[in-house]
């Protein structure tokens, strides 16, 4: 089966609402309306409801960065699911590492917020991916295995459909140069393989998709890859020129 692929930008802690603004009205003249990509943007939290606003009625969808792993009450400065829900967003993303490392996110709290996330009907983006030092450790498979069981724990084989695995070795993101074609390669089937695990009985398991520092240079390498359907953008998603050459090169990679 062919599965639509995914371009995800991740805007980080970057922008402001006039240059989202812009970016987002950019990219909706640039890209093709017949694109056959699905295409998710994640703002900050201040302007989801700006960015759910200027893409409605496109085949733009809109992404929270993150959720709070409760549904609601005494938690001060955080964001629920409901909330992003009403901003607009339709997608969450779950675990990005800068979160594990920044926030101290457990795989605890990241199932918590999957959990949540499947029942509020949100697709999710479960972001895992091994250090620089796991990698010179020969940890990589341990740690992702790990990532994936504990993330997945008690989700029901009904909610993978709205799950989207994202592959990002931590240590390329931000660095401006990908893991190589063989190593993505690799780590994608192994989270396939280790889906096939632990969903025996699922009719569609989760996309897998790959990050880190994916650009409009080295997109075709990397899409053209068994396993990989689609990718999440950092950098070169605020930028409407090297985010909307990915969309086009991931469109045509399947045509
Ligand atoms: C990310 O942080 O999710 C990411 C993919 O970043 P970059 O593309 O900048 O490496």
């Amino acid at each position: 089966m062919t599965r639509k692929k995914l371009v995800f930008a991740n805007w980080k802690m970057n922008l402001n609402s006039d240059s989202a603004s812009q970016l987002v009205k950019d990219i909706l003249l640039t890209i093709n309306k017949d694109i056959d990509v699905e295409i998710v943007i994640a703002p900050p939290f201040p302007y989801l409801d700006l960015v759910s606003k200027l893409i409605e009625g496109t085949k733009i969808d809109l992404a929270s960065q993150n959720i709070f792993h409760e549904e609601n009450g005494p938690f001060t400065g955080e964001v629920s699911a409901q909330m992003v829900i009403d901003m607009g967003s339709s997608w969450v993303m779950i675990g990005h590492s800068e979160r594990r490392q920044h926030l101290l996110e457990t795989n605890s709290m990241i199932n918590k917020k999957l959990i949540i996330s499947a029942s509020n009907n949100l697709n999710a983006i479960l972001c895992v991916g091994e250090t620089y030092d796991e990698r010179r450790q020969d940890k990589i498979f341990p740690t992702i295995s790990d990532q994936l069981k504990r993330g997945l724990s008690e989700i029901q084989k009904e909610d993978l459909s709205n799950i989207v695995i994202g592959y990002e070795p931590v240590w390329v993101i931000g660095s401006g140069k990908s893991a190589k074609p063989k190593d993505i390669l690799e780590v994608h089937n192994f989270i396939h393989e280790m889906l096939v695990s632990l969903f025996p009985k699922a009719e569609e398991l989760p996309r897998i998709v790959y990050g880190g520092s994916v650009n409009n240079e080295n997109i075709e390498s990397i899409i053209s890859l068994e396993n990989v359907d689609g990718v999440l953008v950092g950098n070169a998603g605020l930028d409407c020129k090297r985010f909307c050459d990915i969309v086009m090169k991931v469109g045509v990679s399947h045509d």
